[in-house]
């Protein structure tokens, strides 16, 4: 059944390392299918298999596999009219002047290739703006494959998350646990004037999903803002999916300095955004002295997928659609774990879910969270639930990868690549996509 994906997989063991080229993509077991291509909500592997996809390229995805008509109508004039000049084009102007235009904190930007790039020049930009070396960051949080964020441990030992950084280079950073406001505190007071800036994602999503507690937020601004440091959220993953057009930013009400992007800004192409405000933004070379540039950054098809997407998403009912589904499927799930698996908790918000595999011993969480955990201290599970993102860790893993995933698969449904990950829906899905995933769940878990 899946013997093509298993010989490809064979060959790819032989030319990239660990057969892929990122690594979350190998963490199916026994091995991961192959991609053919995608058709709506769904994906078709190299055996022809077709699954219900909550993958979504890991998040970049807003339409599903096939994107609107006006999009790849944009893409393609673009493609045809030549890859990559060089130069500047009005493209990269107008989809600046679209996000400057809906995301409250962003007066300017500067795009590059991926969201990874995005954090590594918001931290140098930092860096340079404040004359200060030190990055806070959330353990368990995620900015990309950079030096200045895989870091891991606490505040006083901070150390390299990967072979290949140097210790010296860790002893910059600064973790601390997220929706922990007592930690954040006390490393402002010890080193308040050192830090440099403050790397938060608005909602763990990369090893969660863990959502702020109420005013915790506001906590890591006010710090920031009373020792001269820069508050800059990472919206790579919930830029233009959680709180719409406006980004998370404007759901939560927070006016970061700094906010990097990636994912959906590019409509399914390589990118990342540094946005912000003009004082700090245009520091960065040619307007400023903090270096930065990109051979292809600002590419004409990803700023064409981008803005087009975004364009489209302001003209259509794409957030009511994706964050209903959403809402659907995690009050379903909501329903079936409080009577196969009470233990285990639903996660995510708008259009961002997930079953995390807890060992919760607390009242079912249907009796106090009927749509995934928002940290109400009034609910009977508050203690139980996930609160970072280490939190995963602590999670039944092997169950979730061995048993769990693998039988979804063969019932013909994606869902994340591991018990880290989040499951994204798009425009494309539909409710009968949900109904059968529910199925899917009743039967798997
Ligand atoms: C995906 C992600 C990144 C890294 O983006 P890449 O395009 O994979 O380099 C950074 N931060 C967050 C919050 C992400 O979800």
């Amino acid at each position: 059944m899946y013997d093509e994906s298993r010989d490809i997989y064979d060959r790819a063991l032989s030319v990239l390392p660990g057969g892929v080229n990122s690594a979350v993509r190998a963490a199916p077991q026994p091995y991961p299918v192959f991609a053919q291509k995608g058709d709506g909500g769904h994906v078709i592997d190299a055996d022809g298999n077709r699954y219900i996809d909550w993958i979504q390229g890991l998040g970049p995805l807003l339409y599903g596999h096939d994107l609107p008509d006006p999009v790849t109508a944009a893409v393609q004039r673009r493609v045809s009219e030549g890859p990559v000049f060089g130069m500047p084009t009005e493209l990269e102007v107008e989809h600046a002047e679209f996000v400057t235009r809906h995301v409250p904190s962003v007066e300017m930007l500067r795009f590059v290739n991926s969201g990874t790039e995005a954090t590594v020049s918001a931290v140098r930009l930092a860096r340079a703006v404040t004359e200060r070396n030190k990055i806070v960051i959330m353990q368990g949080g995620y900015h990309g494959a950079q030096e200045s964020t895989l870091v891991e441990g606490g505040p006083e030992h901070p150390k390299p998350s990967t072979h290949g950084i140097p210790q010296s280079f860790a002893q910059e950073t600064i973790p601390v646990p997220f929706n922990d406001t007592e930690t954040a505190k006390q490393v402002f007071e010890e080193h308040g004037d050192e830090i440099a800036g403050v790397l938060v994602e608005p909602i763990q999503a990369n090893s969660g999903i863990a959502y702020p507690e109420n005013g915790y937020h506001e906590t890591l601004a006010q710090l920031c803002e009373d020792a001269g440091a820069l508050l800059i959220w990472d919206e790579v993953i919930t830029g233009f999916r959680i709180g719409g057009l406006g980004c998370a930013q404007s759901e939560f009400g927070i006016d970061p300095d700094i906010t990097t992007f990636g994912k959906i800004i590019g409509g399914g192409f390589p990118v990342g955004a540094i946005g912000g405000k003009t004082e700090y933004i245009e520091q960065f070379t040619p307007s400023g002295e903090v270096f930065q540039a990109g051979t292809f950054s600002g590419h004409p098809a990803a700023m064409a997928a981008g803005l087009e997407g975004l364009k489209y998403a302001a003209e259509n009912d794409v957030y009511e659609h994706i964050d209903d589904l959403g809402r659907r499927l995690r009050e379903g799930l909501t329903e079936i774990l409080t009577e196969r698996a009470p233990e285990y908790t639903v996660v995510g918000t708008g259009s961002i879910f997930k079953v995390a595999f807890t060992r919760a011993d607390a009242p079912p969480q249907s009796d106090c969270c009927v749509n995934g955990c928002r940290q109400d201290p009034e609910c009977a599970r508050f203690s139980a639930c996930p609160k970072r993102g280490t939190d995963a860790q602590q999670m039944e893993t092997d169950r979730y990868a061995r048993l769990f995933r693998p039988a979804m698969r063969d019932e013909g449904v994606l869902v994340s690549q591991n018990q880290f990950e989040a499951n994204f829906v798009s425009y494309a899905h539909t409710e009968e996509d949900v109904e059968r995933t529910l199925d899917a769940y009743r039967d798997c878990l």
